[in-house]
C-alpha cells in the first residue's frame, strides 16, 4: 500500500488523515510463522510539522499463528501503535534519528506496518493459558485426551540431571 503524500507535503501545519487496508498475507519472524487471513487496518493521521511529516495510527486485526505449547493453530487479535517521522531524501535528516526516508512524494505503508509489526509481535502464543500442551512421549494433544504414558518419563536431556538429584536425595 502506497500512500500519496503529495498534498500533505505542499500544506505546513496541515493534517491528513490514513484509513486503509494492510494486506501482508503471510509474515516469518523468528521462525514463527504469521498468517493473515483478512487484510490489517490501519487508521490515523499524519500531520506536516513544517520540518517533516508525522504519521500516528493504530493498526488491528487479527492473525493466525500456532500454540507455543500444542501446536494448534488459532486466530489471535493484533492491535499495536504506529508512530514515525516521515522525512524526504532531500530533507534534514540527522544520521542517528530513527526516522523513516521516503523520496518523492510517496511512503511505503506497507513497509512501515511491517517493520512495526515485528517490533511489537511477542513470539510466543497459547491457545488458551492453561494449555496442557503435548505429551513428551506419545504426542497426543493433553487437551483433547489423556494417554497412559509414564509421566514421570523425564526428556533425555534432563535425565543426567535427574540421576544426581537422586544420588544427592537418597544419601
Ligand atoms: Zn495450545
Ligand atoms: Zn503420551
Amino acid at each position: 500500500m502506497i500512500l500519496d503524500l503529495s498534498d500533505i507535503i505542499k500544506n505546513d501545519k496541515d493534517v491528513m488523515s490514513v484509513d486503509c487496508d494492510i494486506d501482508l498475507s503471510s509474515l516469518e519472524f523468528m521462525g514463527e510463522d504469521f498468517t493473515f487471513s483478512k487484510p490489517l487496518h490501519i487508521v490515523g493521521v499524519v500531520r506536516n510539522n513544517t520540518k517533516n511529516l508525522e504519521l500516528d495510527a493504530e493498526v488491528s486485526g487479527s492473525m493466525q499463528v500456532r500454540c507455543a505449547r500444542c501446536a494448534k493453530p488459532f486466530s489471535t487479535e493484533v492491535r499495536f501503535d504506529v508512530s514515525e517521522i516521515l522525512i524526504r531524501e532531500d530533507g534534514e535528516i540527522s544520521p542517528d534519528s530513527d526516522v523513516v526516508i521516503f523520496s518523492g512524494h510517496e511512503v511505503d505503508l506497507t513497509e512501515i506496518v511491517t517493520n512495526n509489526f515485528f517490533m511489537n509481535v511477542s513470539g510466543r502464543y497459547l491457545c488458551k493459558e492453561d494449555c496442557k500442551g503435548l505429551c513428551s512421549v506419545c504426542g497426543i494433544d493433553l487437551n483433547e485426551g489423556t494417554c497412559s504414558c509414564d509421566s514421570d518419563t523425564i526428556d533425555p536431556r534432563w535425565a543426567a540431571l535427574a540421576e544426581i538429584i537422586k544420588d544427592t536425595t537418597t544419601e
